[in-house]
């Protein structure tokens, strides 16, 4: 297993959507989000393992995990000044499977982690974004987070490194359930009023007993502060969920009826970045 340490520094940069991301991860499963990746020096694949290790500022230490599903791009810096004066920065797009909020949350202490003989090599001082791991430390670390999760007693959904391992049959059946709770009557109702045709190529799926099939996406995320109403939901086939999840195309607003316009512009310059 491959690893990396992503950081946060909320000297340097206040997470304003943290709480509300981690709630929605604590009730929905997992979110995927952006997060800066530091230098290119750094290998990061997709796949990856991607722990989040807060500095600086206590508590430090560890406050989330999940997988790294769009391996480094170059983006618009996510330091205002920065970004005005036209640099970029470099960011990966991971699905957090777990994020605590400091001082609410009990996170895993940086000091505790120095003390671990199995993870001596690591620089938990280390101010860079992307930094990786060895596969035994990242196995290790891996271990005494979800022990830590386990004995502060949360309940995060399993991650997708450790659903690869399972069988098919009760992956499948975990996202079916996923998927009853994360469809709200708004998102019903939009997949009911298009008719579950997708609103981006007009495709409907056929299930095995004849019943239609569509997603909901929501425009504006969840995890950044969108709103569960319908002129934020998209009725969608899983191909185009995917591409808008992950911020591979744009939406034109002329296009896409009933989905208000800051939602879009939301997509258009947070999630796909056309800025
Ligand atoms: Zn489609």
């Amino acid at each position: 297993m491959s690893a990396c340490l992503l950081t946060w520094n909320p000297e340097k940069w206040t997470w304003h959507e943290l709480p509300e991301l981690a709630d929605s991860i604590k009730r929905h499963g997992p979110q995927v989000n952006r997060w800066s990746s530091g230098v290119t020096k750094y290998k990061i694949d997709e796949g990856d393992r991607a722990f989040l290790l807060r500095q600086s500022e206590d508590p430090t230490g560890i406050i989330g995990s999940g997988t790294v599903v769009v391996p480094p791009y170059q983006a618009p810096h996510w330091n205002d000044e920065k970004r005005k004066e036209g640099q970029k920065a470099n960011f990966v797009r991971v699905r957090f499977d777990a994020l605590l909020v400091p001082n609410d949350d009990p996170i895993l202490p940086r000091d505790l982690l120095r003390e671990e003989s199995g993870l001596s090599g690591v620089n938990w001082d280390t101010q860079a974004s992307g930094t990786t791991i060895s596969d035994d430390e990242a196995e290790l670390l891996e271990g005494i987070w979800q022990s830590h999760l386990n004995q502060a007693g949360f309940k995060f959904e399993e991650s997708e490194s450790e659903n690869l391992a399972d069988t098919e049959e009760p992956n499948r059946v975990r996202r079916e359930t996923v998927r009853i709770i994360r469809d709200s009557a708004h998102s019903r109702a939009v997949k009911e009023e298009n008719d579950y045709e997708c609103q981006i190529c007009g495709r409907t799926l056929r299930l095995a007993n004849g019943d239609r099939y569509a997603e909901a996406h929501h425009v504006h995320p969840l995890g950044e502060g969108g709103e569960d109403t319908p002129a934020n939901i998209m009725c969608v086939c899983p191909n185009h969920h995917a591409l808008l999840d992950y911020g591979a195309i744009p939406l034109d607003s002329e296009e896409i009826e009933g989905v208000g316009s800051k939602y879009i512009q939301y997509h258009n310059r947070k999630i796909f970045e056309s800025e």
